[in-house]
C-alpha cells in the first residue's frame, strides 16, 4: 500500500523531517495517514481547520532524569518519559513503559495510537503514554521501589486525576503502579484516582487485571461472528505471557477455543493439548519465572519449548493473537500463517504487524483486527476505573465485565460501519482509523486548539 493523496504525502514528508530518527511513530502515523485518505476527501473542512497538521504533533513532551540507588550503593541514571499527546476528548490516559528498548520515539508511537484507542472506547479520555529505559527483569524489590519513587517524584509534576491519568504497560505491572501511587500521594497529600490499575484494596477496579485479554477476545469474537465464525473449536496461537496473553489464553479456552502456544522473549512453548493456564500463571504471575519451564511444570506430555520466536508464527493455527510486543510479525512470519491456513489475525499487542505483514493479511484476505480497537478492552476498563474513583465506589466484576463486552461490541461496530461508510467493508484497520479520528478531529476543530 502507498499513499496517493498529495496533501498527505507532503504532510508525511514534514512528519519525517521533525521527527528524524523515529521510525516506530513514522510507522504508526503512515498507516493512520492511509487510512484517512477518503476522510481528506470527504471533509475539506477538517483539512482547512488544520486538524491532520495538528493531531501529529503532541501537545506536550516531558523528558527527564530518574536517578536511584541500587542495592549495591551504587548511583544508576535512566532516561523518564511523558507524552501528553492530545487532550480533545478528555483527560491526558495511557500506560507506562518501562523496557530498555524504549525512547522517544516508542512513547511517540504509543501515544499517538492511544489518541484512536481512547477516542474509540466511547469514553472521555486524551492520548498520552510515558515510560523509561529501566528494565524492571532482574531487579530486586528494593530497586524497583526505588526506581518508582524516583521516577513519580519528578512525574507527579505533571499528571493529574483530570489532567494526565498513566497506567501499566509492558513493564509496569500492579506492583510497580502501587509503588509510584504511593509516592503520589506522599508528595501531593492528595488520595486520587491519578494512576489506573491499581491493587483492589486502593482504588483499584475489578476486572482491570484481565480486561485487555478479555477484551481483545470479545472484539475477535464479534470480528469473527460478522464473518461466519466463532471461537468455539479454533487452534489459536497467542504470543507473549504476560497480563493479555494470560487474559487471552483464558477467555478464548472458555469461548471453546484451544490455545496451543505462548512465548516470552527467549522462546515460545508449543502444547498440542492446549495450554495449562493455571502452570503459567503460577510461573509468569507468581514466581515471575520464564516460559520454558513450563515444559517441566505441566503434565502435559507433548509440550515442547524452542529457543527464539519468531517460530511461533509458523505453528499451524486458524486464530492468531499476537500479544507480545511491535513489529512481532514481518511479512515471512504473515506468509508462514496465511499458508498454515491462519484466517484471522487480531492483536493484543500496539503495533505488532509490520507494515509489510499487514499487506499479506489483505493480500490472502485474512480477517484483520488492529491493535488500536482490538486491545482497547484494557484501557477502556481504566477509564470505568477512573468512574469508579471519582464516585468513591467499587463495582461488581461482573458488572464490569459486562461494560466492558458493551464497549468491545460497540468498538466493532464502529469499526465496520465507518469502514462500509467510506468505501472499505471488511477493513476494520480502515474503520478504526476513521472512527476513532473523526470524534477528536471534531473535538479539535471545535475548540480552535
Ligand atoms: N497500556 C495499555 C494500552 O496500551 C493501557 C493503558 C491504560 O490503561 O491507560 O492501552
Amino acid at each position: 500500500m502507498a499513499l496517493k493523496n498529495q496533501y498527505l504525502i507532503d504532510l508525511l514528508e514534514t512528519v519525517k523531517k521533525r521527527n528524524a530518527g523515529e521510525p516506530e511513530f513514522i510507522q504508526a502515523v503512515t498507516e493512520v495517514f492511509m487510512c484517512l485518505e477518503p476522510v481528506v476527501e470527504k471533509r475539506p473542512d477538517l483539512v482547512e481547520a488544520g486538524v491532520f497538521e495538528r493531531i501529529v504533533e503532541p501537545e506536550r513532551q516531558i523528558i527527564f532524569r530518574v536517578p536511584w540507588v541500587d542495592d549495591n550503593g551504587k548511583v544508576q541514571v535512566n532516561r523518564g518519559f511523558r507524552i501528553q499527546f492530545n487532550s480533545a476528548i478528555g483527560p491526558y490516559k495511557g500506560g507506562l513503559r518501562l523496557h530498555p528498548s524504549v525512547y522517544s520515539g516508542i512513547i511517540k508511537f504509543l501515544g499517538f495510537e492511544q489518541i484512536f484507542k481512547n477516542s474509540l472506547t466511547t469514553l472521555p479520555m486524551g492520548g498520552g503514554k510515558g515510560g523509561s529505559d529501566f528494565d524492571p527483569k532482574g531487579k530486586s524489590d528494593g530497586e524497583v521501589m526505588r526506581f518508582c519513587q524516583s521516577f513519580m517524584t519528578e512525574l507527579c509534576k505533571h499528571i493529574g486525576p483530570d489532567c494526565d491519568v498513566p497506567a501499566g504497560d509492558i513493564g509496569t505491572g500492579a506492583r510497580e503502579i502501587g509503588y509510584m501511587f504511593g509516592q503520589y500521594k506522599r508528595i501531593r497529600n492528595e488520595w486520587s484516582g491519578v494512576l489506573t490499575g491499581k491493587g483492589l484494596t486502593y482504588g483499584g477496579s475489578l476486572a482491570r487485571t484481565e480486561a485487555t485479554g478479555f477484551g481483545l477476545c470479545y472484539f475477535t469474537e464479534e470480528m469473527l461472528k460478522a464473518n461466519g465464525k466463532s471461537f468455539k473449536d479454533q487452534t489459536v496461537v497467542i504470543s507473549g505471557s504476560g497480563n493479555v496473553a494470560i487474559y487471552a489464553t483464558k477467555k478464548a479456552t472458555e469461548f471453546g477455543a484451544k490455545v496451543v502456544a505462548l512465548s516470552d522473549s527467549n522462546g515460545y512453548i508449543y502444547d498440542p493439548d492446549g495450554i495449562d493456564l493455571p502452570v503459567v500463571q503460577q510461573i509468569k504471575e507468581v514466581e515471575r519465572g520464564r516460559i520454558k519451564e513450563y515444559v517441566d511444570r505441566t503434565s502435559h506430555k507433548n509440550a515442547t519449548y524452542t529457543e527464539g520466536c519468531s517460530g511461533i508464527w509458523s505453528i499451524k493455527c486458524d486464530i492468531a493473537l499476537p500479544c507480545a510486543t511491535q513489529n512481532e510479525i514481518d511479512a515471512d512470519s504473515a506468509k508462514k500463517l496465511a499458508a498454515n491456513g491462519c484466517y484471522a489475525v487480531s492483536e493484543g499487542a500496539n503495533m505488532p504487524s509490520t507494515p509489510e505483514a499487514i499487506d499479506v493479511y489483505f493480500e490472502n484476505k485474512m480477517l484483520y483486527g488492529p491493535a488500536k480497537a482490538a486491545n482497547a478492552g484494557g484501557v477502556a476498563t481504566s477509564g470505568l476505573e477512573m468512574s469508579q474513583n471519582s464516585e468513591r465506589l467499587s463495582w461488581t466484576f461482573e458488572e464490569v465485565d459486562a461494560k466492558l463486552h458493551g464497549i468491545m461490541k460497540e468498538i466493532f461496530k464502529s469499526c465496520d460501519e465507518a469502514a462500509k461508510e467510506f468505501g472499505m467493508e471488511g477493513n476494520y484497520m480502515a474503520g478504526a482509523n476513521i472512527a476513532g479520528f473523526l470524534k477528536v478531529a471534531e473535538a479539535m476543530k471545535a475548540q480552535g486548539c
